[in-house]
């Protein structure tokens, strides 16, 4: 069944002209309408199909300049409280972040940058997080997927995720403050071929209860390895977001290990594009996605900027 998505743009309330524009979509369950009939706003999307596309072509520098990605503008992610002119290609592709396919609105600011980042506190159960109302994206992937990696390239340090790797707290959500003013939460990775399956059901069960009843949970990170197909694990943990509609952004890391076609293995952005083709029917419209790679720092200022542009909104709403 298609499901609405609570991060998405409203892409079916546009004007006739073919101005985009995105309303209230980060908000929280509570202050949302209940669910909304979705075919009509399946066919007026019809009209955005194929011929409009965003070319992602001037993606530069290794290793990932030759990456070309056109996007139809019906697979963009159009930010709470920003507009589209469809009318306008050129425009439209000049705010498309770097190797995403998310669109730069007016709540990016010059807050994106990480200043100072320090770990606060490991909570066994969502009760027990903290309670200062601060908005926080969790990062969230299979074992080895590069959490820890992709955390410490975010806030420029070696060492900072170690925190969470010490015996006792791989089970525990781990907040970290970054400027005083918004966390980043590091959940237990899944997926340890070598844990019990009792081990692997508790995880479960505890990071759901989190997506589930954390307010000032933004959205969640959900770090899909790039580099390997696709898994079933990771497709069956964004498709339980998108049922669930926990905002989720997908990050597909380790963009830099771009292996010969000769081999048979695959390029990352074609993995990229799989990936969301197997989860497309349990979304309403493309949930934002991003490239990153904690080798060349590829994406890291991107996500930044999404994170602003998130956090800002949220806390206007
Ligand atoms: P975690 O278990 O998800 O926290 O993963 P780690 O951050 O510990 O990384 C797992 C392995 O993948 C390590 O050997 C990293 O060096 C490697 N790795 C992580 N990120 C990247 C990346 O962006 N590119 C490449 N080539 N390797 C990476």
């Amino acid at each position: 069944m298609l499901l609405h998505h609570r991060l998405l743009p409203r892409l079916l309330l546009l004007p006739s002209t073919h101005t985009h524009t995105s309303t209230s979509t980060l908000l929280r369950p509570s202050r949302l309408p209940r669910r909304l009939s979705l075919s009509p706003r399946f066919s007026a999307l019809s009209h955005l199909a194929a011929p409009e596309t965003v070319d992602q072509s001037d993606n530069e520098g290794a290793p990932h300049e030759d990456v070309q990605v056109k996007l139809p503008l019906d697979r963009l992610f159009v930010p709470p409280g920003a507009t589209v002119d469809a009318g306008n290609q050129e425009a439209v592709s000049a705010r498309v972040l770097k190797g995403s396919n998310i669109v730069l609105g007016p709540y990016a600011r010059g807050d994106a940058q990480v200043v100072n980042a320090d770990f606060v506190k490991s909570s066994v159960r969502p009760d027990d997080c903290p309670r200062d109302g601060l908005p926080e994206f969790a990062l969230v992937g299979r074992s080895n997927v590069g959490k820890s990696s992709l955390l410490n390239s975010i806030v420029r340090r070696k060492r900072l995720a170690l925190t969470s790797k010490k015996p006792g707290k791989t089970q525990c959500i781990n907040h970290f403050i970054v400027n005083d003013s918004w966390y980043l939460v590091d959940l237990p990775g899944y997926g340890y071929a070598s844990a019990p399956q009792e081990a692997r059901t508790n995880w479960d069960e505890f990071t759901r209860n989190y997506f589930l009843s954390r307010e000032t949970l933004v959205s969640v990170f959900l770090l899909i390895d790039a580099s390997i197909p696709a898994k079933k694990i990771d497709l069956g943990y964004a498709s339980w977001l998108g049922q669930n509609k926990v905002p989720m952004t997908l990050v597909f890391t380790k963009c830099d290990k771009r292996k010969k076609k000769k081999n048979g293995r695959r390029r990352p952005e074609e993995n990229v594009e799989t990936f969301q083709s197997m989860i497309r029917e349990y979304f309403e419209a493309a949930p934002p996605w991003i490239m990153t790679s904690s080798v060349t720092n590829q994406g890291r200022d991107e996500i930044l900027l999404h994170m602003s542009q998130l956090r800002n909104y949220w806390l206007k709403h």
